[in-house]
């Protein structure tokens, strides 16, 4: 599966980035990305928190 974030959607909170900073990174545009194609084991667990988390429900999986 692919991790994406719906940069339409997003706006720019960042909580993401701080409950997973291996995976999401705030640009200077202020719009989430996803810092690696390929996400680790044990990092899935914080993407979902992560996903769960995010106000504007930007965050899936694809
Ligand atoms: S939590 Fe959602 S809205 Fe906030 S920066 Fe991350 S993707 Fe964007």
């Amino acid at each position: 599966m692919r991790l994406i974030i719906e940069a339409q959607i997003c706006i720019g909170c960042g909580l993401c980035e701080q409950i997973c900073p291996h995976v999401f990174q705030l640009t200077d545009e202020m719009v989430a990305v996803v810092r690696q194609s390929t996400i680790a084991v044990h990092d899935v667990a914080a993407v979902d928190d992560a996903a769960t988390a995010c106000p504007v429900q930007a965050i899936r999986w694809e």
